[in-house]
């Protein structure tokens, strides 16, 4: 059901999608397909919840996805590589 080209889809996948591959409205935000309202992105993974009109999509892609379902397929990874690195250098402060 993906829209996304081989190629872009390599791009992804190889986390080389740029700024200028996603066009983003401004820093960690993203335009719901659904409804166009900004949404800004609170956690680190690339699931989207709409706060507006309730539906998810794909902070990579921008596409409107039913659910995780979308990430275990393979279309787009649900964490960001410098994300995961992020999160375990915040998860190991917590923990000391
Ligand atoms: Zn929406
Ligand atoms: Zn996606």
């Amino acid at each position: 059901m993906s829209v996304l080209s081989k190629s872009s889809l390599t791009l992804v996948t190889l986390g080389l999608c740029t700024e200028t591959y996603l066009v983003p409205v401004q820093k960690n935000c993203k335009q719901c397909p659904a409804c166009g309202m900004a949404i800004e992105r609170s956690e680190g993974c690339n699931k989207m919840t709409c706060t507006s009109c309730g539906v998810f999509f794909c902070y990579r892609c921008n596409q409107q996805i039913d659910g995780y379902k979308h990430y275990w397929n393979g279309n787009c990874i649900l964490f960001d590589l410098s994300e995961i690195e992020r999160w375990e250098a915040e998860v190991g402060q917590q923990m000391m």
